[in-house]
Formats: structure tokens, sequence, C-alpha cells
């Protein structure tokens, strides 16, 4: 990936050791969060989840759940639970999950702790992909120094379930859980728990289970204190592409894109913004005021997402950065759907003819009626995520989509790709099975 994981400083909450130049030992830890919080009886459970339920905390693997509602479903179970820690990072443009676990793997250690007393669980599998050595390090490390000290209830097993984008998608990693192959799997009612070995499960992402840590501590009126009215709280975001200083910074919910940009030292007017990641949307790239909340982006047809921001420079093609882009979820679809398996490549290859200006004339209807018939037909989020990215780049590009159209390539079309599309052959022509 072309980001690297230098922290930048805004806010500072989970990030706050490392942004003060501390290590991720647990000493430091304790030092500026104070002891991990402990929930022994009811009281203090129910004291915990009425505090999260209060302070609005929301998932921060891309869908944004409310956490409470979760956790409450899980809560209810008559067996034990299983919690897995979600740190699987399958978005090629994302570090935050990473980056977090490096300098403070004791902050997701004390959520993921949290989180089981909640749910009564029965152990926790903290997963992270084997190319996330430095991560997996800095877990073990932790692990360690905990047991030294004897500071957990629940036991935690490391695992690293292979690493693809849709790996860290919650149904595909209680697959693998159970065994399985790691495939996302058809959920009609999504209010029934998955189970492994007939235990119900609970996938948490990192990030989240950060914010649980802190919500325990402080209280809810703490973690509300910074962020907008309708999304209180920091995030942690990538901001990757054409910046100055690329890496993973921990922000308010609601900064506008373009100061978070400014941090990054985004100098030049963008291309464009790539909001949320591959299954994310474009911005343009002068729509800088844009909070970056899930309410104002919703109004862009955009999300937080993963929280990747990310940077087309000025002179790029976005057409051609979004092929690319469609290829790669189209290569990285488990091949189990109709909709990735035979429509995405279709949508990929369209994008590339339109963007090098060689489009027939009915390219765009034809383009635009594959977009309407893919979403919603999927096990998962993958090929809904693609078809907004699409409908996002015709809708933010249309200058240069009407150009195309009528066969005039930009200069923009052979410029060297922005976002990271590992396996993905440079576009021209692109057409299907593009893996090398
Ligand atoms: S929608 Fe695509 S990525 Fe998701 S399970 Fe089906 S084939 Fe796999």
């Amino acid at each position: 990936m072309t980001t690297t994981t230098t922290t930048l400083r805004s806010t500072s909450r989970l990030l706050a050791v490392a942004d003060n130049g501390g290590g991720p030992d647990l000493d430091t830890h304790v030092q500026v969060h104070g002891d991990p919080p402990r929930l022994t009886g009811a009281a203090a459970r129910d004291g915990v989840l009425g505090a999260l339920s209060r302070s609005g905390v929301t998932g921060r693997g891309g869908a944004g759940f409310p956490t409470t509602r979760k956790v409450d479903l899980l809560a209810r179970q008559r067996r034990r639970p299983v919690l897995l820690v979600n740190a699987m990072e399958g978005e090629p443009a994302s570090a935050k999950d990473r980056v977090l676990l490096e300098r403070a793997p004791h902050l997701v250690l004390d959520g993921a702790q949290v989180t089981g007393a909640l749910i009564r669980a029965d152990h926790i599998v903290l997963c992270i992909p084997a190319e996330h050595g430095g991560a997996a390090h800095a877990v073990q490390v932790a692990l360690a120094e905990r047991a030294r000290r004897r500071i957990d209830a629940l036991h935690v097993e490391l695992a690293a379930p292979p690493a693809r984008y849709a790996a860290g998608e919650e149904s595909a990693l209680a697959d693998w859980a159970a065994g399985g192959s790691g495939l996302p799997m058809f959920r009609p009612d999504k209010g029934v728990p998955m189970a492994v070995r007939r235990s119900p499960v609970l996938v948490q992402n990192a990030e989240t289970l950060a914010h649980v840590a802190l919500v325990a501590r402080h209280g809810d009126a703490w973690y509300r204190s910074v962020g907008a009215p309708d999304a209180p709280g920091t995030t942690l975001v990538t901001v990757t592409g054409a910046v100055q200083r690329p890496g993973v910074m921990e922000v308010e919910l609601g900064t506008p894109v373009g100061h978070i940009l400014a941090w990054a030292e985004v100098r030049r007017q963008p291309g464009g913004v790539l909001l949320g990641g591959y299954g994310g949307a474009w911005i343009e790239g002068s729509d800088l005021d844009v909070p970056f909340s899930p309410a104002a982006l919703r109004e862009r047809g955009a999300a937080v997402g993963a929280g990747v921001i990310g940077v087309l420079p000025a002179g790029a093609c976005g057409l051609a950065e979004t092929a690319r882009l469609v290829a790669y979820l189209a290569d990285e679809s488990a091949g189990q759907c109709g909709p990735c398996t035979f429509g995405l490549p279709a949508v990929a290859e369209d994008l590339d003819r339109l963007a090098m200006g060689a489009a027939d004339p009915a390219l765009l209807e034809r383009l635009r009626r594959r977009l309407e018939v893919i979403p919603g037909r999927g096990a998962c989020g993958l090929p809904d995520g693609a078809v907004r990215l699409a409908h996002s780049a015709l809708r933010v590009f249309a200058f240069d989509v009407a150009n195309h159209a009528r066969r005039r390539p930009c200069p923009g079309w052979a410029h060297r790709p922005t976002f990271p599309t590992p396996g993905v052959r440079r576009m021209s022509l692109w057409t299907t099975g593009t893996r090398r």
C-alpha cells in the first residue's frame, strides 16, 4: 500500500500515548489512560452498557451500526458467546487498525475484555492477517505483559485468517472461525446471531473496541464532549494518495474534509476525493467543506466507511482510477454470487473503455443498466460498494464522462495509478481475469 504508518497529530484519544511519544507498553498505557476497567457484577456491567448506549459509539469497521445493538443481542443468548476481534483490515488503502494495534494494543485489549464481560463471553479471538506482522507482534507482547500481571479475566487467542478484501466481513470471519473457508454467508435475518460450533458469535472491529475501553473508563459525557452532536467522538482515518504526509490520524467526527487534508499537507485542489474506501464514493475536489461525519457524507452519497480519505491528483483520470478499483473488487470477490462473478468485471471493463475513449455508442446506457441490477443480490456488501463507487464516478466526473463518451480520452487516462490495487494489471481495454 502507498500509505506510511505515520501518526499525525490532531485530537488524540486513541493515539494519545503515541502522539506524546510514548511506547505501546502496559506501564505507559496505564499512566496515560488509567487502570484497565474491571466489570465485576451485574451493576458494573449495566453501568457500562448504559454509558455505551448514551455515548453513541458506532462501529468503525465500515457499517457504522450503534455498538450496543449487537452487544445487547449477544448478551441475551443462553450459550456463552465467542468474541471475534476484527483487525483484518482488508481495504488496501486503510492502515488504521494496524497502526492502532501497533501503537495502542492495550486499548484494544481493554475494550475486548470489557465487551467480553458485557456479553459474558467464553473467550476472545483476535484476528490479524499474517501480512500485518507488526500489529500481531505488538499484540503478542501486550498479551504477555497482561498475563504476567494477571489483569485479564478472559482468555485471548491470536489468529491469522487469510487476508483478502472480504475476509473481515463479519459472516466471513465467523465462517473461518468455524473451520470454513472464510467466505461471506447469506444472512437473511441479521437479528439472528451467527454461531461457531453452536456458540453465538460477536464480531467487533478493533478500533470500535478501543472506543469502548475509553467510554468504560471516562463515561458517555466525556466521549460526547468532542465531535459533532449527531456523530460524537473521534475516529481514525487513513489519508492516502496525492498527499505530502500520508498516514493515519485521529480526528473529531464532523471535521471538514479540507482540514484533514490540510493536516496531511495537500497543497493543490485534488482532482477528486475518495471517501470511505474502495466501496465508498467520490466527492468533487472542490467540495472540501463537507464535514467528515455519517450524516453529512450521506448527503453526498458517501460514507465514513473504513475511514479512508484518498486524494486523486489533479490531472489524473477519475474514471480510469475507478475502473482499476472496480477491477480489484471484482478480483477480490469470492466468486460465489452472480453479481460479483459476472457483473463487476463487466462494469470495470465498461469504465475502462469509457476512460480510454473506446466507448461504443450504447456503452453508457449499458453501464447504467448494469449498475441498477447488481445491488442487493450478493451475500456481502462488496458488489453494492463497487456499484456505489461507479455511480459516484459517473456523477463527480460527469464532464469527463461526457467527453469520453464522445471518444475523447484525456491525458489523465495514462496517469500512474493513485491507489493500490494488488493483483490488477495496469488497465487498458481491461478484460476479465486480470490476476497475473
Ligand atoms: S457478494 Fe461477492 S464478495 Fe460477497 S460473498 Fe458474494 S461473491 Fe463473494
